[in-house]
């Protein structure tokens, strides 16, 4: 008989390509028409944009001034100005009874596992009842993997103690300047230089951003940001901040290694005596944190799809980590709900990702609402994005089925993404 040898003759998958064969799997049934270009745009160089460091020094800016450079923030705000003297009133003051989300098509997975075709077992039929009693169900260890793959990536939408709030006027912060190169244009943006002091801006994927202006950090907030490290949003979130005359911030993250990559992009950014003013702790978010604070960042690890496309090393869809990451949609819950239980009542949270799974995005958001309904006498609501994100349209493309949140898909004229962001309200 006839016996391949496997070990021999056939090529392991890359971790790179086991990535990409789990997205087409479960993100092509999602994003239907959408996921060839979302697929290639994933495969290809991600687009960058500059964010202006306010503490920085001016000579590094004019490192930018010999492109031709959009800023996109800018714009949103001229925008958002144009939109509230058009309608005088606000359209958001009028719209007193919560616009409906729209509501996405649940999944429907093209995967069945076999064990799944219910097999009744007749000997306990019920002669007279007329009842059929389904025997236990046994899963392959494979079908149990599977099993967990589908939960991880894929959501049925529901209302369970899920409260949706009217739009609030929306206010871009005029600290945030973020400049990106014109649609289809590749360039890249030069390193900035450190020889002349701190970093005159900071570069990051531009979609990140957003996560950070749904805050709407004002000077005076106490703001947690619960999984800070490398400090991307940070970075943003201090452009706005003003720690001596009230603001506070604590920036937490469970990664030592990664902590002392967010000090040294403090130091690089900031003067001495604001990074003194910054508390930084290394501990495990699932913790609570006192509920002082009135913004909470919780911007959860996730698959990371253009990470595990790109890099084989400490890569996720390792073989060996795969436990690891069939445990993140329950890692990204807990987190979420230590964000809430940070949070002062009246205050808000937004929840952060940078994957197109949307178990991670919207599920988890819907995971939260309905245990926190159903368990506690924590009540939040969620904020609808929709008029801010009007304002970054010229910019982004987002994805049409979210939700309770707005996700901007990665597209090859703008490469940014993908990242899913929420906005809840702590109401009790
Ligand atoms: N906000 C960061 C930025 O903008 O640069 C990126 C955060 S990254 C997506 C997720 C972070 O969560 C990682 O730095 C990781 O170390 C951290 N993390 C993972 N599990 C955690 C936990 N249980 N508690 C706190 N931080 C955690």
């Amino acid at each position: 008989r006839y016996k391949p040898k496997w070990a021999f003759h056939q090529k392991k998958d890359t971790n790179q390509q086991l990535a990409l064969g789990n997205f087409d799997a479960f993100y092509k049934p999602h994003y239907g028409n959408d996921w060839p270009s979302i697929r290639i745009s994933l495969l290809s160089l991600p687009k960058y944009c500059a964010v202006i460091n306010k503490y920085g020094k001016e000579s590094q800016t004019k490192l930018l001034k010999k492109f031709s450079l959009i800023n996109f923030t800018e714009n949103a705000r001229l925008l958002n100005e144009m939109k509230t003297q058009e309608m005088p009133d606000s359209k958001y003051a009028r719209n007193l009874a919560p616009e409906p989300l729209t509501n996405s098509e649940p999944v429907t997975e093209n995967l069945t596992l076999e064990s799944e075709v219910v097999d009744y077992d007749e000997s306990v039929h019920k002669d007279n009842l007329n009842i059929f009693v389904p025997t236990q169900q046994v899963y392959t260890e494979k079908e149990q993997m599977l099993k967990e793959e589908m939960k991880l990536n894929s959501f049925q939408a529901s209302d369970i103690g899920i409260k949706v709030l009217a739009p609030e006027a929306v206010n871009i912060s005029a600290d945030i300047e973020a400049l990106i190169f014109p649609s289809g244009n590749i360039s890249l943006f030069p390193h900035p230089k450190s020889k002349f002091g701190m970093y005159g801006f900071y570069l990051m994927d531009a979609a990140s951003v957003l996560p950070v202006v749904a805050l709407d950090i004002q000077p005076t907030d106490h703001v947690l940001d619960l999984c800070a490290a490398p400090g991307g949003k940070t970075f943003v979130m201090l452009q706005s901040l003003d720690l001596f005359h009230g603001g506070k911030l604590l920036c937490n993250d469970s990664s030592q290694s990664r902590i002392n990559r967010l000090k040294d992009v403090l130091r690089s950014h900031f003067p001495p005596d604001i990074v003194d003013q910054v508390t930084v702790t290394n501990f495990d978010g699932l913790q609570t944190f006192t509920p002082v604070y009135n913004k909470v960042l919780v911007d959860v690890p996730c698959n990371g799809d253009r990470y595990v496309l790109t890099e084989e090393d400490n890569n996720l869809f390792q073989i060996s980590r795969t436990h690891e990451r069939l445990k993140l949609m329950k890692t990204q819950k807990q987190l979420l709900i230590s964000a809430i239980k940070s949070c002062a009542v009246g205050g808000n949270i937004v929840y952060s990702t940078c994957t197109l799974s949307p178990a991670q995005n919207d599920g988890v958001i819907q995971a939260v609402m309905e245990e926190l309904w159903q368990m506690s006498h924590i009540e939040v609501a969620v904020v609808d994005l929709t008029p801010m994100t009007e304002l970054f349209q010229e910019t982004f493309k987002f994805h049409d089925k979210t939700r309770y949140g707005k996700q901007v898909l990665p597209n090859l004229l703008n490469n940014f993404g993908p990242t899913y962001f929420a906005k809840l309200k702590r109401i009790k």
